[in-house]
């Protein structure tokens, strides 16, 4: 299957993210038999791609596509010719929720999807199996499949559903020994064709037995799906941290005691902040749409009551950093040490770090920021940009500049945390563990405060070093 008229089968992947870049590095590297060209509007991402300096920082990238780039995998702007050329398209564009027009604040925004189908339809002269990599929402294979056929020359299209379960982070890690690998096809003889030939690419390094085959719509609405699971059970041990706060009881202790029911497991039970990252509000929104559009809105309140509970936990984060401190921060200097939505990665999309900064500055705060691997501009427009409120539909005022002014940038955590009043960690980053607490403690404002958002900190050492020490879902005594 894996051989076209005894030439390479190639492979284009429209879109060059978080998700497109690893992915086709890892199956280039897998498949040396494959040519696999990732494009891009984009020209600086892919210029990036092609230099030393990746567009996204995710542990072992740069080494798999150093093995490969150049000899299989290809990163290019010439997105219809590389298109033209393919016989597998996988398409791994944005798919964010919509900001304007039906299903506002809610919906997938397919924009950048339809505009690649129309693209594929109109360059393609060969068959191609077109690969939907993006999450989409539930039957959006028929609407590319109305664009793609209506848009005939002749060209035979199998659409594929094939999302991808990676979390950045440990994006590599995941790749390379996934937990399963999703494929759904219609269930005609060349659709169940095209199944297979995406499964040889996969079975080419995951067992068979990860590949797991299904129909179209149950394989686009796992995804969401998934995504929706993953994120309840934050939601639902961040719902427990507020009670034990308030009874004394201990969200780490609580989480393994639950975990430990075969049943229920012990992962993703960590009580936090509240969880960010590009897709799973975006998905459950996309879900609690497509509930709603079916006429099923109890599911749709069910869904909705998990985002609801993590801008809850982000909120009362930021009361709970108010209330000790005298109930003011105003005027006063507060580190944030982590602004990425988690470790290992350096992306900030829809990071909790956004709210709670925001929710500091809006009680007048100063805020010095560290992490080690998101910019100061990164920051800057992560502060400045309007954020949607899906309860209330308008765009909420984006922050003045003289706001900005209260931000600045640190280089690392002990000059962040230098003359304030309070440290806050917004994310997990390992180093946040091992930092010299009594020197950062000598030159803090007493008292010093110290509120952890990812209970990464040994409360009781800091409590010895002289710190006031807040942790999510954690007694404030013994
Ligand atoms: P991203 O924004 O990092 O990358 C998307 C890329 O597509 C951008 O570089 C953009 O320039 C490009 N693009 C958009 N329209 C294009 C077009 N018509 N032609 C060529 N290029 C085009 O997004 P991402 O994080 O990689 O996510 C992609 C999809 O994968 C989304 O649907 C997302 O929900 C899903 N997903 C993401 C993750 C994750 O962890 N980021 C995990 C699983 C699934």
């Amino acid at each position: 299957c894996l051989k076209r008229n005894n030439n390479m089968v190639k492979i284009c992947c429209i879109g060059a993210g978080y998700v497109g870049g690893p992915t086709m590095a890892v199956i280039a590297l897998k498949c040396p038999a494959i040519e696999v060209v990732v494009v891009d509007i984009s020209i600086a991402r892919i210029n990036a791609w092609n230099s030393d300096q990746l567009p996204i920082y995710e542990p072992g990238l740069d080494d798999v596509v150093k093995q490969c780039r150049g000899k299989n995998l290809f990163f290019s702007h010439e997105v219809e010719k590389h298109v033209f050329e393919a016989d597998i398209i996988f398409v791994s564009v944005n798919t964010p929720t919509k900001t304007c027009g039906l299903g506002a604040g809610k919906a997938a925004d397919l924009t950048y999807w339809e505009s690649a189908a129309r693209m594929i339809g109109n360059v393609s002269k060969s068959d191609k199996i077109v690969v939907e990599k993006s999450t989409v929402p539930v039957r959006t294979a028929e609407a590319i499949e109305k664009i793609l056929t209506h848009n005939n020359k002749g060209v035979n299209y199998q659409i594929l559903s094939n999302p991808e379960f990676l979390a950045e982070g440990t994006a590599i890690q995941d790749l390379f020994n996934p937990d399963r690998v999703l494929i759904g096809g219609r269930k005609t003889p060349e659709g169940q064709k095209a199944v297979q030939t995406l499964k040889d690419v996969y079975t080419q390094w995951v067992p068979e037995d990860r590949v797991i085959t299904a129909n179209l719509w149950s394989a686009e609405l796992s995804k969401l799906a998934a995504n929706a699971f993953l994120a309840q059970r934050i939601s639902s041990v961040n719902a427990i941290s507020a009670l034990c706060e308030a009874t004394g009881a201990d969200v780490a202790e609580v989480a393994y005691c639950i975990g430990k029911d075969s049943r229920i497991g012990p992962k993703f039970l960590n009580a936090s902040v509240g969880f960010g990252g590009s897709c799973f509000q975006k998905d459950i929104l996309n879900l609690v749409y497509i509930c709603e559009c079916n006429g099923l809105p109890e599911v749709a309140n069910y869904w909705k009551q998990v985002i609801k509970i993590n801008d809850y936990q982000k909120s009362r984060f930021v009361s709970r950093v108010v209330a000790p401190m005298f109930n003011t921060v105003s005027g006063k200097k507060i580190a944030v040490l982590g602004f990425a939505f988690k470790k290992d990665t350096g992306d900030t999309r829809e990071t909790p770090a956004i709210d709670v900064c925001k929710g500091l500055l809006g009680n007048n705060a100063s805020i010095s920021i560290y992490d080690p691997q998101v910019t100061e501009d990164q920051i800057q427009r992560d502060l400045t940009m309007n954020k949607f409120d899906w309860d209330h539909p308008i765009h909420l005022q984006p922050m003045s500049p003289t706001t900005v002014k209260q931000v600045s940038v640190a280089s690392d955590a002990y000059e962040a945390a230098k003359g304030a009043h309070a440290i806050c960690i917004l994310t997990e980053w390992d180093e946040f563990k091992g930092l010299d607490y009594q020197k950062i403690y000598g030159n803090m404002k007493k008292p010093a405060f110290l509120f952890d958002g990812r209970n990464v900190v040994d409360v009781e050492k800091l409590r010895e070093i002289g710190f006031i020490v807040y942790s999510i879902g954690k007694p404030l005594d013994p």
